[in-house]
């Protein structure tokens, strides 16, 4: 079966690689295609369409935008955006520009806490990623020994209800749904397993989704078989992959390739993009409207 790892990200957001190399990665791993899948980015399209064609491997452009949805969040994927659309561009400004004050807020309350560090600082650790966010800060906070890996730095400080926790700006389900398709993209449903309720599921099927992420790293075989269950009943695309940042797993292996889905999937959601009545023209570029 040719495989496919339709969820990674660079270092166009927060992830370690840069899009070539996530690329040049899945081609030694003997992936079939991947996605660039960068948080609120679409920063790192060309170079992995470039690196795609000249590994061999399938590159789908792809974005993960988070949401807000009552009181949590939730993640959708869009596959087949047209990465050069001014409405897509326009909101994913908007975006950075929140990312960057919510940064600076949360800089401020950890400098209340005793901390040591400056906006520049987490810049400078963002380095190259165009949306900058937590994980950047819980990596200089780890580099200065405040805390010895991100995961205690999420838990004790800056993830959600932690004492430097800063809330966000996000759109709402349908808003992300509504611009992925403007885009011509497909949306689909990240990691259903890790939400922490199962009717936001109902509530994305009802606003439009028009696919689901059955496997990922942080879902186990039972939960992969009631996604496909749930797309089966609701005529869903299920994808899958592996949430990849760049890290290697405690056995050394990396993390990318281990949770993939029958590349197949890619000429699905290629087939919905076109029906969403994007111009296909070429692969990926279409005129705008
Ligand atoms: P942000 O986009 O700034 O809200 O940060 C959220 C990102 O941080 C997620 O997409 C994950 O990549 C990462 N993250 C969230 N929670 C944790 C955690 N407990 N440990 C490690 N990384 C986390
Ligand atoms: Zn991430
Ligand atoms: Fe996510
Ligand atoms: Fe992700």
């Amino acid at each position: 079966m040719s495989k496919a790892d339709l969820h990674l990200h660079s270092n166009k957001s927060d992830g370690i690689l840069s899009p070539e190399e996530v690329v040049l990665q899945a081609a030694k791993l003997g992936l079939a295609a991947i996605s660039l899948t960068d948080h609120d980015t679409v920063e790192g399209i060309s170079e992995a369409l470039n690196a795609g064609t000249r590994y061999g491997v399938r590159v789908v452009p792809g974005i993960e935008l988070n949401t807000s949805a009552d009181n949590g969040e939730l993640h959708i994927l869009g596959y087949y955006i047209c990465h050069t659309d001014t409405r897509l561009l326009d909101a994913l400004k908007n975006i950075k520009e929140a990312r960057v004050q919510r940064v600076r807020a949360i800089v401020k309350k950890l400098n209340g806490l005793g901390f040591e560090i400056t906006f520049d600082q987490v810049l400078k650790k963002a380095g190259k990623a165009d949306s900058m966010g937590r994980p950047h800060i819980a990596r200089l906070l780890m580099e200065k020994s405040y805390v010895s890996t991100v995961k205690e730095a999420f838990e004790k400080y800056i993830g959600y209800g932690g004492p430097a926790y800063v809330e966000r700006h996000k759109l709402l389900p349908r808003e992300v749904i509504t611009l992925i398709k403007n885009c011509g993209g497909v949306p689909v449903l990240a990691h259903p397993g890790i939400l922490s309720s199962s009717h936001y599921i109902d509530l994305c099927i009802r606003e439009g989704i028009q696919g689901i992420e059955a496997y990922h790293s942080r879902h186990t075989e039972e939960q992969a078989a009631v996604f496909r269950e749930i797309a089966r009943r609701h005529d869903l695309i299920v994808t899958g992959g592996s949430d990849c940042h760049g890290e290697f797993k405690f056995d050394g292996k990396m993390l990318m390739g281990r949770y993939t889905v029958d590349a197949r999937a890619v000429d699905r959601l290629k087939e919905a993009a076109a029906g969403n009545g994007v111009c296909m023209k070429g692969m990926y570029n279409h005129f705008k409207s």
